[in-house]
This record gives structure tokens, sequence and C-alpha cells, in this order.
């Protein structure tokens, strides 16, 4: 099946990405959101992130306009319907994704592929409650979308062969490069990437090392081009806990254990960049290791 719609439910940051890129690869983006400063910011973003785009030459001015046009916003989920294609990228939680694909369900082509952005929800289980579990699977992009090379691709239990091919020829388009992955918790990339930062945690709880010491010596000793506990900050600390209690839930295995550390910085509210503070203080003219 030749994808040339693509639905996008969810226009936060990862949602406002996705549009980005599929809209620059030519495809018809439909973008829905339950808030309409969402969907007005979304388009205010797209349209600043591709100006940076145009002055580093990347893309044409013209080509800017043609995929902005190509984007249309609407709080109604249901104008999604005539979609060949399905990414949700809204809030991370069950409920709120479950209830999404079942207003759509009645909408849609019965060959739509339904697909989900969710860095930690089972595909599987998702996919059972729709009428098309052989139609779905995950779409993971990596933040930010428009800079990232990766798209993990996931297939659940029951995906065929022609949803995965269509999905894979959709990142293909894109220019961007897929990495299948099978539906585990954390799939490839969180699976590896969250046990080394919370081990990173670790390190600087058991006093191995000190903010500094721990991220130059990543950076330097294994060509990181961040450190663990700067990328920590990035990513925000509340999602590394988050993952790691998907991946210490879901496969029961102590080794996953989130480090006491981390918790406390969560509950401190030093959530990383987002809120000021995490492992380095950023509220000053550069960060400073807050241990
Ligand atoms: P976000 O909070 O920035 O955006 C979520 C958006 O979804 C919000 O604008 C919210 O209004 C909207 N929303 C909530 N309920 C909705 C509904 N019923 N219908 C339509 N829109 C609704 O979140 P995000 O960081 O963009 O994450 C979105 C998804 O992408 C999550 O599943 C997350 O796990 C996944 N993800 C995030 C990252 C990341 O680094 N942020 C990376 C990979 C994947």
């Amino acid at each position: 099946m030749e994808i040339r719609t693509i639905g996008v439910v969810g226009a936060g940051q990862m949602g406002n990405g996705i549009a980005h890129v599929m809209a620059l690869a030519g495809y018809d983006v439909k973008l829905t959101d339950i808030s309409a400063d969402a969907l007005t910011s979304a388009m205010d973003i797209m349209r600043k992130n591709m100006e940076r785009q145009v002055s580093r030459e990347k893309i044409s001015g013209d080509e800017m306009e043609t995929a902005l046009a190509r984007i249309r916003t609407t709080t109604t989920l249901t104008d999604l319907g005539p979609s060949n294609l399905i990414i949700e990228a809204a809030t991370e939680r069950e409920t709120v994704k479950q209830a999404i694909f079942e207003d759509l369900l009645p909408h849609l082509a019965t060959d739509t592929i339904l697909t989900s952005n969710t860095s930690s929800i089972s595909i599987t289980r998702l996919a059972s409650r729709t009428d098309r579990p052989e139609k779905f699977m995950g779409f993971h992009f990596m933040n930010p979308v428009p800079v990232m090379q990766l798209v993990e691709l996931i297939r659940g239990i029951a995906t065929d062969e022609p949803t995965f091919n269509a999905c894979k020829a959709v990142v293909d388009r894109l220019g961007k490069t897929s990495s299948s992955a099978e539906d585990f918790p954390g799939f490839i990339v969180n699976r590896i990437l969250m046990p080394m930062i919370n081990e990173a945690v670790y390190t600087l709880y058991e006093g191995v090392g000190n903010v500094q010491s721990i991220d130059g010596a990543m950076r330097l000793g294994a060509n990181h081009p961040m450190g663990p506990l700067e990328l920590a900050d990035f990513i925000g600390l509340d999602t590394c806990l988050a993952i790691m209690n998907v991946l210490h839930d879901g496969l029961a295995d102590t080794k996953y254990r989130p480090c006491p550390l981390l918790t406390k910085y969560v509950e401190a509210g030093w959530l990383g960049r987002k809120t000021g503070r995490g492992f380095y203080d950023y509220r000053g003219e550069s960060p400073v290791p807050t241990r």
C-alpha cells in the first residue's frame, strides 16, 4: 500500500517534529491535538525550525513554504479518518492512547495503518485493543525529530510484513534510517541507554566520581558526544526514571533497579534542563554541577 496522507495525533515536541519531517518529504499531513494552543504553537515551532534549515541551506525557502502548506491542523480527531497512516504521538498515558484509537477506528478505511510513537507502552497490548492488530506497529522517533537520524520500527506480535514494509518505506523516504526491534520494554535504544544513565547515577551516588569526572570520563573515554548525566538532564530526569521503572517492572530483573539518587532528584523537582536544575544547575551563565 502506498502511503500518501499521514495523520499525526498530538502536537507536542514529538508530534510537531514528526509533522515537520513528513511534510518536507512530500506527505500531506493532518495534525490534531485536544489543545488549539498546542496546534498554533506547533505551527510556529515548525516554521522557526524550518527557517533555521533554510538559513543553513539544508532546504530552500520554496521547499519550506510548500511543506508548511501541506500541513493542516484540526482539533477534531475524526478529521484524520481519510489518512493512509496514523502516527499517534499524544501524551504518554495508556488510557489516552487507547481512547484515541478507539475513537478513530470507526472513521478509518480498512487498510489504514495504525502506529504509536510511544517510548514505553506495549505495542502488542495497544494493538490488541484495535480491530487490526496486524496493521499496528511502533513508529519510534528520537528527539529532536528533524535532527535525529534513527527511527525504531517495532513489530507487535501480530504485525504483518506488508505493514512493516510500508512503514519502512516511509522512513526511507524521510532519508532516515530504521532499526527493527521486537516489542519488549524499552525496545533497543532505551533498553541500552537508560541502564547506562542509571549506572552513571549509581556511580555518582556511591561517590566513585562527581558529576564533572563522570561526564568527562565518558566523553573522552568512550567518545560519547555528551556525558551520561548531561544527557539525562537533556532528556528529563522524570522521563529517565519512568523508563527505568518500565524496564524494572516489565523485565522483572533487579539489574534495572532505579538509583535512589535519581528518585531523589525527581522528588525534588530537579528534572534537568526543563526545570533549570538537575545534575547541573542551568540558572546562571553556564551549567554548574550540583554534586
Ligand atoms: P508532549 O507532552 O510534548 O505532547 C503531547 C501532546 O499530546 C500535547 O500537546 C497534548 O495536548 C496532546 N494530547 C493529549 N491527549 C490528546 C488526545 N486525546 N488527542 C490529541 N492530542 C492529545 O509529549 P511528547 O514529548 O511530544 O511525547 C509524545 C509521545 O512521544 C509519547 O508517547 C512519548 O513517549 C513519545 N516520545 C517522546 C520522546 C521525547 O524525547 N520527548 C522521544 C520519543 C518518543
